[in-house]
């Protein structure tokens, strides 16, 4: 069986570097993806330097990865050798609880993680269970659509589940990765979509995305003039925000969802939650029905993202760039 080759990180916030690994025996049940691209999630730079305390070195990061079919295990029916695919955050889930056998295998207490405790996408190869390995429709084009593979069905997911439709006024924070992806879906689901950026350069560039108003959030006076008037908001920041701030502009019955995670706990008065019966949630990538679903959305819709790409050799020079918010919006790693 030959190795894997990839670039890993050995330490803490440490410089990938060259590493390879043996992959063992293909499993029943496997798929090995040859990776032509891989997105850099702000996830693998909070994975590289260890900010969730789960990280175990050395690993290979990545987990937005399109490529082709190179192997599959005997039991694997539902694909074929070269046929082009992908793989996003979770590779694995036990495929018995209760809530597997809902078709939300995201939220499965055994869950496994394409980059955690396992080597991930900044690689020439991947496996993962044949489950969580999704065709990509013809339409979209590898590098765009990589990722989407996790900041897609991210930001997908919670549109969805919270029946975002044409009469919701949906506020989209945080304009990066996730953040462009979710306005473009948001317009696709007819809401009207309000950015809400820390970065007044952005404003343009929202607005071309599909956001009909733009709010920069460092400005007090522009958020107070947007008081009560988000029926949904999704932030993807990695950062400390003024939380209370956006609970007043929720509506009453809005929802605050959180997919970023910023380092601090989320600290909010009862009062505007009591008072508006406003609700706080969060929302973890997506199930691999939902992934079928957001990439054919996609497809149909032409959401895809802005991607600037890097060789797979100079991932440090990419994850540098996601690390200073330099990045027009996702950088996509290709071999
Ligand atoms: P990203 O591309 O770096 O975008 C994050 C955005 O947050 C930035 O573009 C910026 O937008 C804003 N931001 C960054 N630093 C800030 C600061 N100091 N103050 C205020 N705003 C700041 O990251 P991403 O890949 O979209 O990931 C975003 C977050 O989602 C990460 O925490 C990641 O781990 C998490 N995530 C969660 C899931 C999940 O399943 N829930 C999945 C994937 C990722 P503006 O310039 O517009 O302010
Ligand atoms: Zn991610």
């Amino acid at each position: 069986m030959a190795q894997i080759r990839g670039l890993a990180a050995h330490a803490a916030g440490a410089e990938l570097l060259p590493y390879r690994y043996e992959p063992g025996a293909l499993g029943a049940q496997e798929v090995e993806i040859a990776i032509s691209h891989c997105g850099v999630c702000r996830s693998d730079l909070h994975l590289i330097s260890n900010d969730w305390g789960i990280s175990q070195y050395p690993f290979i990061p990545g987990h937005e990865i399109i490529g082709t079919v190179a192997a599959m295990g005997s039991a694997v029916r539902t694909l074929k050798e070269g046929q082009r695919v992908g793989l996003g955050w979770q590779s694995n889930s036990c495929g018995e609880c209760e809530w597997c056998i809902r078709g939300m295998e995201n939220l499965c207490a055994a869950s496994e993680a394409t980059c955690v405790h396992r080597n991930g996408g900044y690689a020439e190869s991947v496996r993962a269970d044949a489950r969580f390995v999704i065709p990509i429709p013809e339409a979209l084009n590898s590098e765009r659509a990589a990722p989407l593979l996790c900041g897609g069905i991210t930001v997908y997911s919670p549109l969805r589940a919270h029946g975002v439709n044409p009469s919701s006024r949906v506020g989209v924070v945080g304009i990066g990765g996730l953040g462009h992806l979710a306005i473009q879906f948001a317009r696709a689901f007819g809401a009207q979509v309000t950015a809400f950026s820390t970065s007044a350069g952005k404003e343009e560039e929202a607005r071309a995305l599909g956001a009909h108003d733009f709010v920069n959030t460092c400005e007090t006076k522009a958020m107070k003039e947007k008081t009560g008037t988000q029926d949904f908001i999704l932030t993807t920041v990695n950062a400390d925000q003024d939380w209370s701030a956006f609970m007043q502009t929720l509506r009453p019955t809005g929802t605050l969802c959180f997919v970023g995670v910023p380092p601090s706990p989320v600290t909010i008065h009862a009062f505007p939650l009591i008072s508006g019966m406003r609700a706080i949630t969060g929302s973890p990538i997506g199930s691999p029905f939902a992934l079928r679903e957001m990439l054919d959305v996609a497809a149909r819709h032409r959401v895809q993202a802005q991607t600037e790409q890097f060789s797979m050799a100079k991932a440090n020079e990419a994850i540098e760039k996601v690390k200073k918010s330099k990045v027009r919006y996702r950088a996509v790693l290709a071999n």
